[in-house]
């Protein structure tokens, strides 16, 4: 074992991000590894999300690991198949026993004079030379803030928290929400219950999905010529990368999803009063783009209406909206989302400065390519702010976010370092750079959007093409970080 493979590195979150974290430092040759997940299982959201009609929206292939190509049974698979998939992944490469499940990090802290972070978990204290945090952006979920839903007499949950104990056949269910989770589920409880009343605060559009099971003479053949499912995988990425063009610079590129949304309006919905409210007055993919086939001949079902008067408060019995109807339930489902904006939270994370991440963010998260923090050394985010895809593959970001881990051990080998932090001028001038190319983007053309915050704030979205997020995070652009430690004193900045 050489020297720089006995560091510690703590990780954060056994979602996609820390079981593929885990498996890259490994192959790297880093063994002392121990990723903290504070469920019984990893998978994080595609653990906790298990609600009816929970799959991918984005094609399978595209929650893969380049390292770890899968054969799916379709072209957006089941929930189930992708927590399979990502166990599987972590048993093979042989991290599973590296986790510490049921283990909560409720805080962190960087100690300057040893320079090591020191992790308060839930089964006791732990430390590490290096430490990584991979707690998601969406995996805390949002309550919203509707008078009266402590009063509901029924069963109360989130789509992120699913209570399968509830039998829904033959209830009459309230769903609150039309975002992606809305969509997938409303679709498969539809059939079983008695009546869906699903309220709408704002449309989004959405295109065709086109999911099918991949027939056997495709896996056959995939098998027997795995550059088949390579450059299929190549393929999707390319065409989501023309996406990703449409929706931060070019937007004459959003012209076809625009017909492809519109033409699905007018295909599946005939009813004129139902097509108009559900017919978005923005931008497409101002709001997250929305991938389903089935969602509104779902409406048009007679047992579901699309409630789009203002929720006004929840009553024991039902929901009361602006106009002064209260409509029934018996369960209510809030597909309402994620505290999005909050990145690391609750964990507190303190600093070398004796600030908290949070208190250093203020109001709106910010960190270079998403990963460091200055005043937070041998810190990196993994999914941190504004590295979500309006269209692209997380998987893909986590990857390159543990690229550049790797990057910066491998520059701190080479320098015989013991601490690295990016220089604030670097993070800053990243950060101009960022919120100058935001502003051109589609998230910014006037919607309402988990991505962006009520005052124009965005921690969300990257806003150039995903290879340019590869580029950047596979080596260290020269003078970005400082490099200290053992043989290098502090403050040396042995990659000035
Ligand atoms: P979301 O997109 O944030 O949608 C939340 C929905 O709840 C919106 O329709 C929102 O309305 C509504 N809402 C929130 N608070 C409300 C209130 N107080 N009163 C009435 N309506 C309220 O959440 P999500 O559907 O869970 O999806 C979040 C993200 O997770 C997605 O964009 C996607 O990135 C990811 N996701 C992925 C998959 C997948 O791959 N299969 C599935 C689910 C989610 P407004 O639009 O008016 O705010």
């Amino acid at each position: 074992m050489t020297p720089s493979n006995s560091r510690s590195i703590a990780v954060v979150g056994g979602g996609f991000g820390g079981v593929g974290a885990a498996v890259m430092l490994r192959r790297a040759g880093y063994e002392d590894v121990t990723v903290f997940e504070k469920s019984e299982r990893v998978g994080g959201v595609w653990q906790h999300n298990t609600y009816p009609g929970a799959a991918c929206d984005v094609p399978s292939h595209m929650y893969e690991f380049s390292f770890a190509p899968n054969r799916w049974s379709r072209r957006f698979s089941p929930q189930p198949e992708i927590q399979a998939y990502i166990e599987g992944v972590a048993r093979r490469f042989g991290v599973l026993d590296r986790v510490r499940t049921n283990t909560e990090v409720r805080s962190v802290g960087w100690d300057e004079e040893r320079g090591r972070w020191t992790l308060e978990t839930s089964a006791g204290p732990h430390e590490a030379d290096l430490l990584i945090a991979a707690c998601g952006q969406l995996s805390v979920p949002k309550t919203p803030a509707i008078p009266g839903l402590n009063s509901f007499e029924g069963p109360v949950f989130h789509t992120a928290e699913w209570d399968h104990s509830v039998e829904l056949a033959g209830k009459r269910v309230a769903v609150i929400g039309t975002g992606c989770s809305a969509i997938q589920t409303v679709p498969a409880i539809q059939p079983e219950v008695a009546h869906v009343d699903v309220y709408q605060r704002s449309p989004g559009w959405t295109l065709p999905k086109r999911d099918r099971a991949y027939s056997r003479w495709e896996h056959a053949l995939s098998k027997r010529f795995p550059l088949l499912r390579r450059l299929e995988r190549a393929y999707i990425f390319n065409y989501m990368e023309l996406g990703t063009a449409g929706l931060t610079r070019h937007r004459s590129l959003l012209a076809p999803f625009r017909f492809m949304a519109r033409r699905q309006i007018t295909s599946a919905v005939k009813d004129p009063e139902l097509r108009r409210k559900v017919t978005p007055t923005d931008e497409v993919g101002c709001k997250r783009l929305l991938f389903s086939s089935e969602w509104y001949s779902t409406l048009e079902e007679p047992n579901v209406d699309l409630v789009t008067e203002r929720i006004e408060e929840v009553v024991p019995e039902g929901i009361r909206d602006a106009s002064g109807t209260v409509r029934p339930a018996d369960v209510l489902v809030l597909a309402t989302g994620f505290a999005s904006h909050d990145f690391v939270a609750p964990m507190e994370v303190m600093g070398r400065a004796g600030r908290t991440l949070a208190e250093q963010w203020g109001e709106v998260p910010r960190a270079y390519l998403g990963a460091t923090v200055p005043d937070f050394p041998n810190m990196f985010l993994l999914y941190g702010p504004n590295t979500n895809a309006g269209i692209g593959s997380i998987i893909h970001t986590l990857e390159c976010g543990a690229g550049h881990v790797l990057a910066a051990l491998e520059e701190m080998e080479r320098a015989d370092a013991t601490r690295i932090e990016v220089r604030r001028a670097a993070a800053e001038r990243f950060d101009r750079e960022l919120r100058d190319a935001l502003a051109a983007t589609v998230w910014h053309s006037g919607c309402s959007s988990w991505y962006v915050d009520e005052n124009g704030n965005d921690p969300s979205n990257w806003p150039w093409q995903w290879r340019e997020y590869h580029r950047r995070t596979a080596t260290l652009e020269p003078g970005a970080y400082e490099l200290s430690g053992a043989s290098a004193p502090v403050g040396s900045g042995a990659l000035g």
